[in-house]
């Protein structure tokens, strides 16, 4: 008999899905509201079936990248949703939730590069973005599955997050970007 986290976890249309980190063969939809394992209690992980996206070479994918990369189109500007396609293919456009964040540039560390013997050192900063932390780049993400989970009725009434600082900072702005900041929950220490 399935558990009633197992009969709604139809994964047969998803090449994205959580699976459990000790092995258990079940897979759950990242559309549901699961934390832990129903098996054993483990944690899960997102896990990204590669078989389709053999479908275009190293090549075509990076041409495919820097075409969107810095583009006004929705949301392939992104440097998330830039490569939907590795991130979840089966999000709809209409409930990504993005403020066009990645894409950082990178910096010539001179200084330092001639400290360690590098002679051509560049660092990327990826809290060079709204909130000043790299945490956007999740969060994109996160917030932009919620909204699907809303959209298909899913009676979710607040995201909160264990956090120090980060975290909280970018699920706030981008919960409140996605205009549902009165359903939205935060819970920082
Ligand atoms: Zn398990």
């Amino acid at each position: 008999m399935l558990s009633s986290v197992e009969a709604k976890s139809d994964t047969s249309n998803q090449t994205t899905y959580f699976r459990c980190i000790a092995g258990c063969s079940a897979q759950h939809s990242i559309f549901d509201v699961i934390y832990t394992c129903p098996s054993c209690g483990n944690l899960l992980e997102v896990y990204h079936d590669r078989e389709p996206l053999k479908k275009r070479t190293a090549q075509q994918w990076q041409h495919l990248f820097d075409s969107r990369a810095n583009t006004s189109s929705w949301p392939y500007g992104s440097g998330v949703w830039g490569m939907r396609e590795w991130v979840i293919p089966t999000l709809d456009d209409d409930n990504v939730v993005s403020m066009f964040e990645g894409n950082s540039n990178l910096f010539w560390a001179d200084r330092l590069g001639k400290q360690l013997g590098v002679p051509d050192l560049w660092i990327k900063l990826c809290g060079n973005s709204h909130t000043g932390s790299f945490k956007d780049l999740g969060m994109t993400v996160l917030v932009s599955v919620v909204k699907q989970m809303m959209a298909q009725g899913s009676p979710v009434k607040a995201v909160a997050c264990a956090s120090t600082g980060d975290t909280s900072a970018a699920l706030a702005a981008y919960a409140a970007y996605a205009g549902h900041s009165g359903h939205y929950l935060f819970a920082c220490r």
